[in-house]
């Protein structure tokens, strides 16, 4: 089969894979029939995941049917179509049971697909434990509708829950990315008094406009004012930082009001600075990490309500021959792209 795998720094190449084979009792084999294109894909290719390993298959945004199941697996069987979660996680150990499957203690435990196993953008892809990683897409929902599900709709979800939002609130969102306007997706349910996007490039925010008429929408330069004036409280009661900009971290705890909760989604090149003797007394909460991808199902049911759908992110196609023209359009952000869906066969 065809895999797009990572070679060396600096270098993805479809080549000729042997099919996956179930390895373990509690393995599935999917047949991809779309994945996607994620910026964590670019981080492997410019060197800026360690512990990605050459030669895996890239890919972690996909989903597909039900090809095999190990003898372990019950709750999907060949023929079901499935999102495939971005995390791997045995469902039994103590962050698991907790929720924290972001944090499971299994070796594969954390994103090991299209990073340190191998991933989804290739024919086929085998997923450890499948119970707990693949979901069963509604038949009412299609598999572009359902794409991000185990990605960034589950980043998405998960921040906006933990954001604690409440209708009362004024809530910030810096940066309208793909994982940005799946957070607002999700936040936008809990039905807040205001949401404000920040964000830099006007045709984000032309497409946030667009989306989701009733948000507010601001640049980077005009944010710290702007929250005040339209909170009316010094500062946004939630902020949710999903940008991961060089300066973003500091405009999250300086847009948000005292006592507020400060989400940090986004993945930064560098350390940032928390200059703790200038906040003083601002009592800030802040809450940091990555996805705990467990809420799939919940996800796969709002999709089928009408409630979430991002499917307007999906600007560009492409089948998996011609891979490395999907990437050079997604990683140049050419031709107004945000995500690129790739099917790997007809
Ligand atoms: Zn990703
Ligand atoms: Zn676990």
């Amino acid at each position: 089969m065809k895999a797009y795998t990572y070679i060396e720094h600096e270098r993805f190449e479809l080549v000729e894979k042997r099919m996956p084979s179930i390895q373990d009792s509690k393995d599935a084999i999917v047949r991809v029939t779309l994945a996607s294109i994620c910026t964590s894909d670019l981080h492997i290719k410019h060197g800026s995941v360690p512990r990605a390993l050459p030669g895996i298959t890239i890919g972690h945004e996909m989903v597909g049917v039900v090809e095999k199941v190990g003898e372990d697996v019950h709750i999907v069987k060949p023929g079901d179509r499935v999102t495939v979660n971005v995390e791997t996680y045995c469902g039994e150990c103590f962050f698991c049971r907790k929720g924290y499957v972001n944090n499971c203690t299994d070796p594969d435990g954390g994103w090991s697909l299209g990073c340190r196993i191998d991933g989804g953008q290739a024919e086929y892809v085998r997923v450890p434990y499948a119970e707990q990683g693949l979901n069963k897409i509604p038949d009412s929902v299609t598999d572009e509708q359902a794409l991000f599900v185990g990605d960034i709709l589950a980043t998405g979800f998960w921040a906006a829950r933990i954001s604690e939002i409440s209708p009362d609130d004024t809530v910030l969102i810096i940066g309208a990315g793909p994982t940005g306007v799946c957070t607002l997706a999700c936040v936008f349910l809990k039905n807040p008094k205001k949401i404000i996007v920040c964000e830099k490039s006007e045709e984000r925010r032309a497409f946030v406009k667009t989306h989701y008429p009733s948000v507010l929408v601001c640049t980077p330069e005009e944010c710290i004012s702007f929250t005040q004036e339209q909170s009316g409280r010094g500062g946004a009661d939630r902020v949710l930082e999903v940008a991961g900009a060089d300066d973003t971290f500091s405009l999250a705890y300086e847009s948000a009001r005292p006592n507020a909760i400060v989400t940090i989604v986004a993945l930064y090149d560098k350390p940032q600075i928390l200059p703790l003797p200038d906040m003083y007394g601002k009592n800030l909460t802040f809450k940091t990490g990555g996805v705990d991808g467990c809420d799939c199902d919940e996800i796969l049911t709002l999709i089928d309500q009408g409630l979430i759908d991002t499917t307007p992110l999906i600007t560009h196609h492409f089948s998996l021959s011609d891979i490395d023209e999907a990437y050079r359009v997604f990683e140049n952000k050419l031709d107004g792209v945000i995500k690129v869906a790739i099917k790997p066969a007809e």
